[in-house]
């Protein structure tokens, strides 16, 4: 499978080029040449298929022969090793858990997997050096995928004193191959920063430099399978009919669920879900994509003003927006309403959302009151509670069960080097601790 940027289609990149170049050098994003289209056998057997079995029939469909079969089919068993379950709240209406990974977060299935191709691949004997910027989920996450892997060493930007209590040890507490500077400034400050450096030619020259950013195609690819699993669960129910409600904040998870719906999956439709950031909302309902600021939230990692998976979502649908429209409903919703459904989700069904599954849960609920149906209704569930304490109100806190990882960080070491916001004492940073 070749690669072309969203930017010009005639650009043909390799899986393994697109992957380590993460973003194609005309500021656009890498698409498949064609969608695989699944066997139809296999989409209407889902339901015999483990999560890692499922993985790799899609992921092979995308990668061809660039990794040879055994080695691809190791990679997605080792990357998605954890359990998704799909947990019934109320009749035809599920949450489909995508955080028992090791970051209580979603972003383990593109971090994981990304992390284990850019292994793969590199075979070079010299240092490959993976920057990332994140304002919270992203790092936890990278870091976990690439911790302890020969040959590579990661360097996480994050803005000092603005990221989670819990967020900032999943950044600090490793040590080994991977290392945390805490910037003062905000997070654009810190993807600056990367992106700054990724254009610097004296760098480059000296340091192998990738980026673990969320728009690489192989955190994109690992955030189809999921769906592929939730429908194999619904079929052994005897469920056909299903719509998805996605939290939404950079748009990958809705991007990977639409992309997975061209290669066959029998989905209904989409729904999704964002907090005050309403640029697509907005976008669906007037025709105008207008990017602004973010907007802070009490779903913080759906806090983004311009979403950039959304280049991908508008050259799926060739930039269509009635078609879009057809296939997905967006809705967005305030920190009060966010609130509200997380204490009525705890005391009505017993269930601990973190703040962005309970954007979700809404925007589900809105969709069944604007178009009632039979169909079953699922809520992606992107992160653990726990990681969020600080959202809850005082009475509910003490409800989250704390997972043992997660209590375990409270007893680890931190470290990170503060980091002034200044290209030039970054730059000496990564060219000094070679
Ligand atoms: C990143 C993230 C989201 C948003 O996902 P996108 O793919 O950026 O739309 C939602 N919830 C949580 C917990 C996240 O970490």
């Amino acid at each position: 499978m070749k690669y072309y940027s969203t930017n010009n289609k005639n650009t043909r990149a390799t899986f393994k080029e697109a992957v380590f170049q993460s973003l194609p050098v005309d500021g656009g994003l890498y698409m498949p040449t064609s969608i695989p289209r699944l066997d139809s056998l296999f989409l209407s057997h889902l339901a015999q298929y483990s999560l890692p079995e499922i993985g790799f029939e899609v992921a092979k469909s995308f990668v061809g022969n660039e990794i040879p079969q055994k080695d691809l089919r190791a990679i997605v068993e080792d990357a998605v090793d954890f359990p998704v379950p799909l947990r019934f709240l109320d009749h035809g209406q599920a949450v489909l858990e995508l955080f028992h990974g090791p970051s209580y977060a979603f972003k383990d299935f593109g971090a994981r997997f990304m992390s284990r191709v850019m292994s793969f691949f590199n075979e070079s004997d010299r240092l490959l050096d993976v920057l990332v910027a994140t304002s919270g989920d992203t790092g936890g996450a990278v870091a976990l995928g690439f911790l302890g892997v020969p040959g590579i060493r990661v360097t996480i930007l994050y803005p000092k004193g603005k990221v989670s209590p819990i967020q900032e040890l999943q950044l600090t507490t490793h040590g080994n191959n991977i290392r945390a500077l805490a910037v003062e400034g905000t997070f654009d400050d810190c993807q600056a920063m990367v992106k700054k450096a990724f254009n610097d030619q004296e760098l480059s020259s000296r340091l192998r430099l990738t980026s673990a950013n969320s728009i690489n195609i192989a955190r994109l690819l690992p955030q189809t399978f999921y769906y592929f699993y939730a429908l194999g669960q619904l079929q052994s129910q005897g469920i056909r009919d299903v719509v998805f409600s996605v939290p939404s904040g950079n748009f990958g998870n809705l991007a990977a669920g639409l992309l997975a719906k061209k290669m066959g999956l029998p989905v209904h439709h989409f729904v999704a879900a964002t907090n005050a950031n309403d640029t697509v909302s907005n976008y669906l309902r007037n025709g105008i994509f207008t990017p602004k600021s973010s907007v802070q939230t009490l779903s913080n990692a759906m806090d983004v003003g311009n979403p950039s998976n959304w280049l991908r979502v508008m050259d799926l649908f060739t930039n269509n927006r009635d078609d879009i429209g057809q296939e997905m409903t967006a809705y967005s919703f305030t920190d009060r309403e966010t609130l509200s459904v997380m204490r009525q989700l705890a005391t009505e069904h017993h269930y601990m959302a973190c703040p962005h599954t309970a954007v979700g849960w809404l925007a589900g609920q809105a969709y069944k009151r604007d178009y009632p149906g039979t169909y079953a209704l699922v809520s992606l569930a992107t992160a653990h509670a726990s990681k969020f304490p600080d959202v809850y109100p005082p009475d509910m806190v003490h409800r989250i069960t704390q997972p043992s990882g997660i209590s375990d960080l409270e007893k680890a070491a931190k470290h990170a080097d503060d980091m002034p916001n200044e290209y030039e004492i970054f730059k000496k940073f990564l060219l000094d601790h070679h």
